[in-house]
């Protein structure tokens, strides 16, 4: 089955306003380059109103770092769903392993934000109809640790991750992206081999078959995370189960970013 190639661009914590707007700009002059992949830039929420600037009119998407599973309310420095909808995003990276490790974010919790993220979607849909495009995506990552590698784990992580990240979920698949980012490939510089991305993808498509049926399984985009850049990405897109990536440490770079994009047509 043919999915539309995408790649990612996380910004993580980096990135003034002024800075994010100027490496936008620079990006976006080769987006009409880009297509047929989609193209999604992350910078953090501070940036997110000048980047949009920057790409608004192309077809180059923003996306957000993290978001709040709740609408509004008392949630002091959390961030909503609807507010990045207001601010011109249409995904967000969900679950990803530094939220994780450093912010303690569970499977259940993650399940949450993925189950808010497809309901606003949902909502959007109901509402436009007539005009509807992806609205909110969530890019759901998950991915073991060397420890969990080295012990012979992956499979039993990456399938726990999965499923509890999923669970209850009653979604429409063309708007979930899986990211499987492994831990111990994330801004080492360390690349998982494309055998290895290959072998994690295949996996998680089986899993996400049984968990949805092989047709919308099929639909899912699975990207590969971890230490991408633009010569390590050309083998990994060679790879049929890959279907793009999230770029965190390159995607800073325009250059890089732009070959990296063009790597994967
Ligand atoms: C990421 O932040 O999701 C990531 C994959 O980072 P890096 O490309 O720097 O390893």
């Amino acid at each position: 089955m043919k999915r539309l190639r995408l790649v990612a661009g996380n910004w993580k914590m980096n990135t003034t306003p002024s800075f994010a707007r100027e490496l936008a700009y620079a990006i976006a002059r080769y987006a009409p380059e880009f297509p047929p992949v989609e193209v999604i830039l992350c910078p953090p929420f501070t940036s997110i109103a000048a980047v949009w600037e920057a790409i608004k009119g192309t077809t180059i998407r923003l996306g957000a770092q993290n978001m709040h599973f709740e609408n509004e309310g008392p949630f002091t420095g959390e961030i909503s769903g609807s507010m990045l909808l207001g601010s011109g995003c249409s995904a967000v990276i969900i679950g990803h392993s530094e939220r994780r490790r450093h912010f303690g974010e569970t499977d259940q919790l993650i399940n949450k934000k993925l189950k808010a993220a497809l309901l606003l979607n949902t909502a959007c849909i109901l509402a436009d109809e007539e005009s509807y495009h992806p609205r909110a995506t969530p890019i759901f990552c998950l991915g073991e640790t060397l420890e969990e590698r080295q012990n012979g784990k992956t499979f039993e992580i990456i399938e726990r991750q999965l499923k509890i990240g999923l669970d209850g979920l009653g979604f429409d698949p063309d708007q979930l992206i899986i990211a499987y980012e492994p831990v111990w490939a994330i801004g080492t510089g360390v690349n998982a081999t494309p055998q290895q991305a290959s072998e994690a993808h295949r996996f998680l498509r089986e899993k996400l078959s049984s968990l949805v049926g092989s047709p919308l399984a099929q639909k899912i985009r699975i990207l590969y995370g971890g230490s991408v850049n633009a010569e390590n990405a050309g083998a990994l897109f060679a790879e049929e189960e890959v279907d793009g990536a999230l770029v965190g440490g390159a995607s800073l770079k325009m250059d890089e970013f732009v070959r990296i994009v063009k790597k994967a047509k």
